[in-house]
């Protein structure tokens, strides 16, 4: 089968012809109809240093993916062949997070890949795969973060900073319940799909959400700047999320944070029943994540306009749409 390769930091992607997988015990092989494009990936690519998680050499990328099951393993008893699902990203409860795909082994940028039976969720009829596939991190990481780390409520005050892939959900999730909500992205592109989103106000400086006083500040973005601006930004007694990986260290303004009682936490990924409430959100319309699918082909060309900040939504791409396609340096 046709796989985007990672080498390691610094090579090049490269699309090759790599063994089919084969199903173990517990594990099940899903036929990959869509596969999300997230800034992760370029994290990964770029060589930085993500903590616990061990990166494999060579592996395939991609940790968004859905599709249909074409094999199941021994012991595998809830899930059949031509089953739809969804491949979470469970790290949540903390205990539970084990496998890690895209990143701790081959993941979604290839025309099959192995899915752990306790990471699926059943896709509802009404979601797409490409919603299905960005949904597992771009929506559910969103979620998670609003709604259980910063517990927004209806009549909370919420800032969302970093409006791309994840925080233009976020703006929606936070809306969605019940939330005010103010957008920053240094990006006034970023702007105009917040406010159709539900965002009351769209700012470029995170600063400019002290105005406000938020009692939730998301970071989706997590440099410096951010990070430190939300915690000087949000109310005396209020959570700030910290979600984006921008940088690796960020100065914390201490008695910004000690003197106002502010909480500072961080977030990752989300439950397996949080995907599964995503799903129902999106199947009934409330929730509608903005994805544009790439060639498969393209996809190193589009991760470098991921990195220069000139994508909108999510992007996705669907690994089996041209079977045809030639082996090589892509
Ligand atoms: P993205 O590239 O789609 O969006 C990032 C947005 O942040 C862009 O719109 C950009 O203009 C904006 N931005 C950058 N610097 C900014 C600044 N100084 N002030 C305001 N806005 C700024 O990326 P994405 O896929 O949404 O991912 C966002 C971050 O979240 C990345 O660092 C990614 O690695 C991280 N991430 C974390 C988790 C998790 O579980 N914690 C999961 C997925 C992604
Ligand atoms: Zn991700």
């Amino acid at each position: 089968m046709k796989a985007i390769r990672f080498a390691g930091a610094g090579q090049p992607l490269n699309l090759e012809t790599v063994p089919d997988p084969e199903p173990g015990p517990g594990w099940v092989v899903v036929d990959i109809e869509a596969a999300g494009l997230c800034h992760s990936d370029l994290h990964i690519m770029s060589g930085m240093d993500l903590g616990d998680l061990t990166v494999k050499s060579p592996v395939t990328l991609g940790h968004e993916g859905a599709g249909v099951i074409s094999a199941i393993g021994d012991g595998v008893t809830d899930f059949a062949v031509g089953d739809r699902v969804g491949i979470a990203l469970v790290t949540h409860p903390v205990e539970a997070a084990r496998f890690a795909p895209g990143v701790g082994h081959d993941g979604a940028f290839a025309e099959r890949e192995l899915a752990h039976v306790s990471t699926l969720v059943r896709i509802p009829d009404d979601v797409t795969f490409a919603e299905a596939a960005v949904a597992t991190d771009s929506v559910a990481t969103a979620y998670h973060a609003v709604r259980a780390a910063g517990s927004v409520r209806r009549g909370s005050t919420v800032g969302i900073i970093g409006l791309g892939g994840l925080g233009l959900n976020g703006v929606r999730i936070a809306h969605l319940l019940g939330a005010t909500v103010y957008g920053v992205d240094i990006n006034p592109a970023a702007h105009g799909p917040a406010l159709e989103a539900g965002a009351t106000a769209c700012f470029r400086d995170a600063g400019q959400l002290a105005a406000r006083q938020p009692d939730v500040i998301v970071d989706f973005a997590g440099v410096d700047t951010t990070v430190a601006s939300a915690v000087q930004s949000v109310r005396p007694g209020g959570t700030v999320v910290l979600v984006g990986l921008g940088a690796p260290v960020a100065s914390i303004p201490v008695a910004s944070l000690v003197m106002r009682n502010v909480r500072l936490v961080g977030s990752l990924g989300a439950s397996k029943d949080e995907l599964g409430e995503v799903y129902d959100l999106i199947a009934s319309g409330a929730l509608k994540p903005a994805v544009q699918e790439v060639p498969f082909t393209e996809l190193p060309a589009a991760m470098d306009r991921l990195a220069r900040g000139e994508v909108r939504g999510r992007l996705y791409t669907r690994p089996r749409a041209d079977q045809r396609v030639e082996v090589g340096a892509v």
